[in-house]
């Protein structure tokens, strides 16, 4: 990033906490508006520090240690603060911005402690009048023995843990009295009593996700609404916009908005939700930063998920959220099973021979089962266009023919 530019002269510095992919992209965006940005992460070969144009953007340290993330601040001139990973030390961040009066840190401390903490997450949102499945805190397997017998929430149910979750992995299906201990066990071994909560078992006839931008004076405005498919746990593929009701949209928007409206600070948020037979909407979950259901914008919005980000933090308007082209999938770049790179990546190298395709490939370093190593955005100009370009590369998916 040229800090001499006239453009990146009058906005403002942005440090990012983690450089995973979401801040490879981030960055990617903000090189375009030249927006400066340096992110915050350990390894030196992260995905977002290959990216930077300028060692001076990148720097090593954890974004989980208080004194890494002071030093990041004061050493790289941090103005605004934001975050890649919702697992961050949110009373550090509370302390900068009293230390620092012109340090912004967006979204606010408060409302990333809230979201790393699902059960917290869920009372917020009840509490707001937000549709929510029931949820019940658990200290004891007797706790959630009582949860399904007397409190009414039945087998099966779902254990999860309140904090540090990603991909299924803080969840289990406890589908009878008999799986309770283990289920206890797999997710907290060291029986803390305030490690675990229940959720009621939600009946979805499909996963609806859309993206929810939020700027400094508060205004909210959704992105289209999307399907999600999971394999595994893990989003897969995403399709755009969801085949449902245009009615149903729009409310699916509005419970998305409001949502995000009862948060402080800005930014952009996904926000995960069930589609139940009858039409109900519960919001399953929210990501208070960009997210793998949103990253089909960066072909087929008008402003990708990643830009807006970036302009409510720089205070520029927000861009427009409305598609530019008719539809559009994203496919997700998954290890293969047998850990193999060439195998895992067999449907990019299809996807350089189909029209509309766009690989995106994060640079990371080693190939394990599932993990995210990129993925593939299909735009069409009509649904069975894009379910026939998609077949073509759901063929060469070793995540789909599992
Ligand atoms: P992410 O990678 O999205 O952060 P996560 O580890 O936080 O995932 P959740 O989003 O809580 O996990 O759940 C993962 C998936 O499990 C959901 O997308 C959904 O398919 C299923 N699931 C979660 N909660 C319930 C529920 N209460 N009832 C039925 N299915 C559920
Ligand atoms: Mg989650
Ligand atoms: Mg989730």
């Amino acid at each position: 990033m040229d800090p001499t530019s006239p453009l990146s002269a009058s906005l403002p510095r942005v440090g990012i906490l983690g450089a995973g992919q979401l801040g490879r992209m981030l960055q990617e965006a903000a090189h375009r508006l030249s927006v400066p940005v340096v992110c915050l992460d350990t390894p030196a070969d992260a995905p977002a520090k290959q990216l930077s144009l300028a060692s001076a953007n990148v720097a090593n340290g954890s974004f989980r240690s208080a004194d890494d993330i002071r030093k990041f601040v004061t050493e790289q001139n941090v103005d605004v603060l934001t975050v890649e990973i919702e697992h961050v030390d949110t009373h550090i961040l509370d302390a900068l911005l009293k230390e620092r009066p012109n340090l912004r840190v967006y979204p606010a401390p408060s409302t990333i402690r809230t979201i790393q903490d699902k059960h917290a997450q869920k009372a917020h949102l009840r509490a707001h009048n937000v549709p929510v499945a029931d949820f019940l805190s658990v200290a004891t397997p007797a706790d959630v023995l009582r949860a399904a017998n007397d409190g009414g929430f039945g087998f099966p149910l779902m254990l999860k843990a309140k904090r540090e979750a990603y991909d299924g992995r803080g969840n289990y299906v406890v589908k009878s009295a008999a799986d309770v201990e283990g289920a206890f066990t797999a997710l907290n071994p060291k029986r803390d009593a305030k490690a675990l909560y229940v959720e009621r078992w939600v009946p979805f006839v499909r996963e609806l996700a859309t993206m929810v931008v939020r700027d400094a004076q508060g205004h909210v405005v959704a992105y289209p609404v999307v399907e999600t498919v999971h394999t595994r746990n893990i989003c897969h593929v995403v399709v755009a916009p969801a085949q449902i009701d245009g009615m149903l949209a729009k409310k699916v928007q509005k419970v998305a908005e409001q949502c995000i409206a009862s948060f402080d600070g800005a930014g952009i948020f996904g926000v995960e939700m069930f589609q139940l037979e009858n039409g109900d909407i519960y919001i399953n979950e929210i990501a208070p930063r960009p997210h793998n259901s949103g990253h089909y914008t960066i072909e087929a919005c008008h402003t990708s998920q990643f830009e807006n980000h970036l302009r409510v933090l720089a205070g520029l308007p927000i861009g427009s959220t409305d598609l530019k082209v008719p539809f559009a999938c994203m496919l997700n770049v998954l290890g293969a099973p047998s850990s193999d790179l060439v195998d895992s990546l067999a449907a990019c190298r299809t996807s350089l021979t189909v029209p509309g395709a766009t690989v995106h490939l994060y640079g990371k370093a080693g190939c394990r089962a599932d993990r995210k190593l990129g993925h593939i955005t299909v735009v069409a100009d009509t649904f069975p266009e894009l379910q026939d370009k998609m077949g073509t590369l759901l063929k060469m998916d070793p995540t789909a023919a599992k």
